[in-house]
């Protein structure tokens, strides 16, 4: 869906937004990694004001609304992935073990917060 009217409301200022708020969420130690063991496997969590979001920036997934509604549609990254990356490059994240067995759970709870999220739009 195109919605080019969009640009007009986005001033040089608002465009730095979305950068700043990845600045934020790195140095805030928003950026978690959940690392299981032994597989390996690995799940982001970016903490936001109000709630947490899955992300996975190899497959390019996030659990937010931005991720559903901008990103599917062609348009950019949302913040949580951009800070992922960021933390990624900067070695700026909090990582966490869990076990391989706990895994499941984590993915029920996404799946559980992505259907309450899109349930509430
Ligand atoms: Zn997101």
């Amino acid at each position: 869906m195109e919605r080019p009217y969009l640009h007009a409301f986005y001033t040089p200022d608002e465009a730095n937004k979305p950068m700043s708020r990845v600045n934020e969420a790195v140095t805030s130690g928003s950026v978690k990694l959940m690392l299981f063991l032994p597989s390996g496997k690995k799940l982001w969590l970016v903490v936001g004001n109000d709630n947490e979001y899955w992300a996975d920036p190899e497959l390019g997934f996030c659990s937010c609304k931005d991720f559903y509604f901008t990103t599917l549609s062609g348009g950019d990254e949302c913040y949580h992935l951009k800070s992922i990356r960021k933390a990624l490059e900067e070695n700026r994240f909090m990582s966490m073990e869990f076990m391989d067995n706990e895994y499941i759970q984590f993915l029920q709870a996404i799946a559980e917060d992505s259907a309450n999220l899109l349930g509430r739009s």
